[in-house]
């Protein structure tokens, strides 16, 4: 479960969330890509709605969202314990050296800073490995000595430490190293644990459970501290992040601008954001669960927020959390278009082309919730997910549920970065078919998602006696080709236009022009040469694709075109492609509800698996020639509050489009924590 994280690839989403969107935004002329360096593109996202929001909510927006910015310095130093003195000591070089700033090292060492703001530190943010510098220790060492010492102050102190930590290949390479069979603790460069070994803290953890064995409702043992092993007695201990305790200077300012907030929401939020402040000033996990608890049983507020230790993928023993915030409200245009869905449930089962005692006589849509981020703090900043699911504790999900949400403005963001950067141009060779496809190609993605999600898997029914689990390892190929054919049946269906969900049949166009080319062709970029389709997901839209072209090619419905000694995969009759899928599917929901082992097996070994070499290169070649960068992140918003008689009368935003200068103004401004902690 736990937060949806996402990598931007082939120019478009592979979001693996329903997601919903609408079909338009104010937009200005800024360029979605702000900026882009390595492997990285930094994307701009818009709030749509902000300015429509109440005065009291806008308000809490800001409060929220200063409270989301203050926290961004904890997360370097959990990172890695010199983390912000490598960020401080190039900030400084970045700002104050004034000799050649077009020399290919300076450029170099630019981009190493722009690096390690995106990764809030020295390691890659996805493969956690440490940056590796394209500028010499020497040139490091000429351009900082360069700079008057009391530019640096107590940085000077630390300089051969960041040195070290920035040039020597042997230090710190990597943040988290999860290879079974090492002291993961001792080798992993994250500063969750100090001077402990990874035996030291396992019983530490160990007797802290043991202590507390039989309680219901544990609390999260070590997630808001560092353990710590002091070098002369050999005790054990835990700092704690909270007032007075470790990371206090940044926590004081979080918890200042959540009092603000807290003044100014209504109930329950209020009581919620209240035992917030109190688990910060206390560092009780307790209070942390009745915070969970309070916010997940609130449905009702309209503004929502994640602030906090939440995530422990940073630890390599998953138990010590990395800060993050996320400010949001809910995107009511789009939560409306899942309630439509859900809601007409049982008229898509009861028209559903499977077998009439394989449909489910009463079904129950599940209805997705939709959020627009506000702000975007500490591990969802620059890079964030595109959905929450939360909170983690396992006995309050048993016991209150989660909530579980999608971000649709950073869906939106994405897919408006990924357009003109020539992967159409480069794979469609229709013009009508792209023009389809950026026109309508998010909406048809994200309601095809929808329709997967909050129907496709809950549709169907077994036969008398088939309990599920008959088709093993074909079992999640099948599952997931049956809730894609069940939504692209549909997408294309005159009930979607009458419904108001989509304005005609174009959208299904442009939705299944994309999935063919992709099922067929474009996702193989992402498998190595030499390997076979692995992945579920991947496995079902290669078997849906090439079994629909097999059965329409006499006619031609999906169709092979060589130009230009490139291959290209057109779709030339959209309502007989429509139909083909309602074939499938009923195939599929037989398979399924009869239990068919052999049937599914030869569907998946033969449409699903088998890779065209001489295709895959091809394929391959012409993606990496377009020189899309795979990571994608964000700058924020800024909101700025309007004073009239010492109150705020109304809260502006506005979009900055300079990466640089947003980071520049975090390190000034939202800066709380020393060199080291
Ligand atoms: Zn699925």
């Amino acid at each position: 479960m736990k937060t949806i994280r996402i990598i931007a690839f082939m120019g478009m989403i592979s979001a693996v969330a329903a997601s919903c969107g609408r079909v338009s935004t104010s937009e200005n002329e800024t360029p979605w890509i702000v900026d882009r360096f390595d492997d990285i593109k930094v994307i701009r996202y818009e709030v749509p709605g902000f300015d429509r929001l109440p005065l009291q909510e806008k308000e809490l927006v800001y409060y929220l969202s200063e409270a989301a910015k203050c926290g961004r310095d904890i997360l370097f130093d959990q990172n890695f314990k010199y983390n912000l003195a490598v960020r401080r000591t190039l900030e400084t070089i970045y700002e104050h050296y004034v000799g050649d700033r077009s020399a290919a090292e300076w450029t170099a060492l630019e981009k190493y800073l722009k690096k390690v703001w995106f990764a809030n530190g020295i390691h890659h943010h996805y493969s956690n490995d440490k940056f590796v510098p394209e500028f010499t220790e020497e040139y490091f060492r000429t351009v900082a000595s360069s700079i008057p010492d009391e530019r640096f102050g107590e940085l000077n102190d630390l300089f051969e430490t960041v040195c070290d930590a920035i040039f020597a290949p042997s230090l710190y390479p990597t943040r988290l190293n999860q290879a079974a069979g090492e002291d993961l603790l001792v080798t992993s460069s994250s500063n969750y644990y100090e001077g402990v070994t990874q035996a030291e803290a396992e019983r530490f953890y160990a007797a802290v459970a043991a202590a507390d064995a039989g309680n219901p409702e544990p609390v999260s043992y070590g997630l808001n501290s560092q353990l710590v092993k002091d070098a002369k007695t050999g005790r054990i201990y835990e700092r704690t992040w909270k007032l007075g305790g470790m990371y206090s200077p940044a926590i004081e300012r979080i918890v200042y601008w959540l009092k603000k907030a807290a003044a100014v929401a209504a109930e329950p939020q209020k009581t919620n954001i209240e035992a917030l402040i109190s688990y910060y000033e206390t560092g009780d996990l307790k209070e942390f669960d009745r915070y969970n608890i309070g916010w997940v049983k609130d449905t009702v507020s309209n503004v929502d927020f994640v602030n906090g230790f939440i995530e422990d993928y940073g630890d390599p023993m998953g138990r010590k959390a990395s800060w993050e915030a996320n400010v949001n409200f809910m995107d009511k245009e789009a939560c409306h278009r899942t309630e439509v869905i859900s809601e007409n449930a049982q008229w898509f089962e009861d028209h559903s082309p499977v077998a009439p005692e394989y449909r489910k006589a009463k079904v129950k849509g599940v209805s997705a919730k939709v959020i627009t981020v506000a702000m975007l703090g500490g591990d969802c900043y620059p890079a964030t997910p595109i959905g929450i699911n939360l909170p983690n504790a396992d006995w309050i999900r048993k016991e209150y549920g989660s909530k579980s949400v999608t971000i649709d403005n950073i869906t939106y963001a994405y897919d408006k970065a990924a357009q003109g950067n020539g992967f159409t141009e480069e794979f469609v060779l229709r013009a009508d078919d792209r023009e389809r496809m950026d026109k309508y190609g998010k909406l048809a993605d994200d309601l095809h998602t929808d329709l997967h999600e909050c129907l496709g898997h809950g549709s169907g029914q077994l036969a008398q006696g088939v309990k599920g689990g008959e088709l093993k390892s074909y079992g999640s190929t099948l599952e997931e080709a049956r809730a894609d054919l069940f939504g692209l049946y549909y997408l294309g269906d005159p009930k979607m236009v009458e419904l108001g969900l989509v304005p005609s049949f174009d959208v299904a166009k442009a939705g299944y022009a994309r999935y063919i080319m992709n099922g067929l062709m474009t996702q193989l970029a992402r498998i190595e040469p030499g390997k076979q389709v692995e992945e579920s997901h991947m496995r079902n839209r290669k078997l849906i694709a090439e079994w629909c072209y097999e059965r329409g090619a006499a006619d031609k419905v999906i169709e092979w075109v060589e130009q230009d000694g490139k291959r290209y995969v057109v779709v030339n009759d959209f309502e007989r492609l429509r139909a083909l899928f309602g074939e499938l599917l009923h195939e599929v929901q037989r398979i399924k509800s009869e239990g068919d082992y052999e049937a599914g097996k030869a569907l998946v070994e033969q449409y699903a698996v088998q890779v065209d070499p001489a295709l895959h290169a091809e394929v391959r070649e012409r993606y990496y020639a377009l020189g899309i960068e795979p990571y994608g992140g964000f700058v924020n918003p800024e909101f700025e509050p309007v004073v009239e008689d010492g109150r705020i009368a109304d809260v502006k935003i506005v979009y900055p489009a300079d990466y640089v200068a947003q980071m520049l103004d975090y390190s000034k401004n939202y800066s709380f924590l020393p060199n080291v902690n």
